[in-house]
């Protein structure tokens, strides 16, 4: 098992205004990242872990469950996290026509826009698969397709201490994008043992640039 895929080593010559891998590379940065929220089962006690570690992070919210659940948006801006667009239904991006595939983006920026302000946000395709044509319209719109150096493998229904160990073993470098979900309590777990441990080591957790 490999925390860094061949497939993200390859994104990371891209320049990083198009497809994005790891974050500015600010003193000892970790960038949290967690996609598929907001979720009120999970949601607010992960705010909560950041809260009490000072961590912000950046939220990739599906547009649908945003919209479900606007008061989970407003907490999450308030405690000073980044949103990201992770598209509006999650859907399978290769089985979208090009122009579906940029309504699911635009609907969820604009649904976004209404709790930060931000016309543009980072845009996430859900299962990181996007097509050519998507690649090349956010580059002409001077758009970023936000991915990650470092997968941390959440969704693999491991148990949370299990991961921790893994996490320690191949830990993560400055500058690193961890990629995490907000659809379970494992990556919480994770983090409830490894954030302490991280702020031990003197990395600090800035929300990704937006
Ligand atoms: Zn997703």
């Amino acid at each position: 098992m490999s925390f860094r895929s061949k497939k993200m080593r390859l994104l990371e010559w891209f320049p990083d205004a198009v497809i994005s891998t790891r974050g500015p590379r600010s003193g000892k940065a970790l960038y949290l990242t967690f996609d598929d929220g907001p979720s009120p089962t999970h949601t607010p006690a992960l705010l909560e872990l950041l809260r009490r570690h000072d961590a912000k992070a950046t939220f990739f919210l599906i547009g649908r469950e945003a919209e479900r659940h606007p008061e989970l948006v407003w907490r999450i801006v308030e405690d000073g996290h980044s949103l990201g667009n992770h598209s509006y239904t999650h859907p399978r991006f290769h089985t979208l026509s090009h122009r579906e595939q940029w309504h699911e983006v635009q609907r969820t920026d604009q649904l976004l826009q209404g709790f930060d302000g931000r016309r543009h946000h980072r845009f996430r395709p859900p299962r990181g698969v996007f097509s050519p044509t998507l690649a090349l319209r956010f580059a002409f719109n001077r758009r970023n397709l936000a991915y990650w150096s470092y997968d941390t493998l959440d969704y693999q229904g491991r148990e949370p201490a299990e991961l921790a160990a893994r996490l320690r073993r191949q830990p993560p470098r400055a500058g690193d994008v961890m990629l995490m979900h907000d659809d379970s309590d494992c990556c919480r777990r994770v983090l409830e043992e490894l954030l302490p441990e991280w702020k031990q080591h003197g990395f600090t957790f800035p929300a990704l640039p937006t």
